[in-house]
């Protein structure tokens, strides 16, 4: 359908190209993981030291054309890009090869085009130092007869071109936290486009995105995708973010994932990971997610260390949030690191919540030390 997707049947120009286009494929490789070198900060920068000029995970993404058919990640060429542009490789030894894992519609340009979600793979053969999932992927491999389901909250806020959350007074403050969760109407919430327009793109991709809510502070959103299989929870999650980036520039409104944008009495941004096995949703499993919670317990630091940037300004014990220094769960109660839902704790079975997850933290990392942490690492 050379008309399907987000293309204006009504604009005849735009009409006329997508059928010259109809027998070529654009294809997109998304690149997870890329780490960017620490930007200068902004002049006049109203907020405080290195929170604009901070480490940020970006999405990128490299074009190309090729033929018009059905595609599988196995049918598409493995292709490179210049990694010492990205932080990922020597400039003497540039090449980073892009090994396709997952495609997806591609919601910009319509059917037949499509998006590719690349691993990063090392001339020599090594899976490069920002390739999460391989070590993901195994994991995922060795325990699937548990069924692993997870789920992602990703908070993010939208900022401005100076870098201030989208609808802050350029001098000052918002009112104080209270009426912007969940709102509706001017004043409470900004960006509802932007939100409507990527829950959409996900939707056209076939991203299990399951919902979304405005956040706490003012300018700051949610979206879940989820529940989710093993590995196709990173895959999922990574192009969700991707199209948010990309829908955003459309929009001219910068993505933050940093988890404390602003320091004081507003929320932080964190990446609930939401995670039950088989035998934890049947009769019985609240015995198999207390086994769980210990195991966590024994790992609390090693769990931190891959949760994300920053995570100790967002992880006081307060505003919702556990201390990053001591480990806790309980039912129902949004202070601790684990989280296990009333309904659950009611039923006997279901699922539980780790909400240590830093928004910038890498789902792949989150999702791999669950399995590892809980039922095993993967022999060699
Ligand atoms: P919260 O009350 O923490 O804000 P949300 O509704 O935002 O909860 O998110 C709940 C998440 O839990 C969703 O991403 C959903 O897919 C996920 N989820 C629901 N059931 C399960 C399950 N059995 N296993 C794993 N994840 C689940
Ligand atoms: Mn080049
Ligand atoms: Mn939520
Ligand atoms: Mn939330
Ligand atoms: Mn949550």
């Amino acid at each position: 359908d050379a008309e399907g997707g987000v293309r204006s049947k009504s604009r005849p120009a735009e009409a006329a190209a997508a059928a010259a286009c109809n027998a070529l494929v654009q294809y997109s490789y998304v690149l997870p993981t890329t780490t960017l070198a620490p930007q200068p900060p902004l002049p006049g920068y109203p907020l405080r030291e290195g929170f604009g000029a901070s480490r940020v995970r970006a999405e990128s993404v490299k074009y190309h054309t090729l033929k018009d058919k059905e595609y599988k990640p196995e049918d598409l060429p493995v292709w490179n890009f210049d990694g010492s542009s990205t932080g990922q490789a020597p400039g003497d030894n540039s090449d980073v090869y892009l090994k396709p894992c997952a495609v997806f519609p591609d919601p910009f340009r319509g059917s037949p085009n499509i998006l590719v979600l690349a691993e990063c793979w090392n001339a020599d053969g090594t899976p490069n130092k920002f390739n999460y999932r391989h070590e993901c992927a195994k994991l995922m491999e060795a325990h699937k007869d548990l069924e692993p389901w997870f789920g992602l909250e990703q908070e993010y806020t939208l900022l401005d071109m100076s870098d201030r959350p989208y609808g802050w007074p350029t001098n000052g403050f918002p009112a104080p936290q209270g009426p912007y969760y969940c709102g509706v109407g001017t004043g409470k919430v900004v960006c509802r486009d932007i939100v409507e327009a990527h829950y959409k793109a996900c939707l056209y991709s076939g991203i299990k995105i399951s919902g979304t809510n405005a956040e706490v502070m003012p300018g700051q959103w949610e979206f879940q995708v989820g529940p989710c299989d093993g590995i196709e929870m990173g895959d999922h999650l990574w192009m969700a973010r991707f199209l948010l980036h990309r829908v955003s520039e459309e929009f001219g409104a910068k993505v933050s994932v940093h988890p404390k944008p602003i320091p004081g009495d507003w929320n932080g941004a964190g990446l609930h990971s939401n995670f039950s096995t088989k035998p934890m949703r049947v009769e019985g499993g609240m015995e198999k997610i207390e086994a769980a919670i210990k195991k966590l317990e024994g790992r609390h630091k090693e769990h931190i260390a891959v949760y994300g940037e920053d995570n100790a300004q967002r992880l006081t014990g307060r505003h919702e949030t556990g201390s990053i220094d001591q480990f806790s769960y309980g039912v129902a109660n949004r202070g601790a690191s684990i989280r296990i839902p009333r309904e659950c704790a009611a039923q006997g079975y279901g699922y539980f919540e780790d909400r240590r997850p830093a928004s910038n933290a890498d789902p792949y990392r989150i999702t791999g030390i669950m399995m590892e942490t809980c039922f095993g690492a993967v022999s060699e």
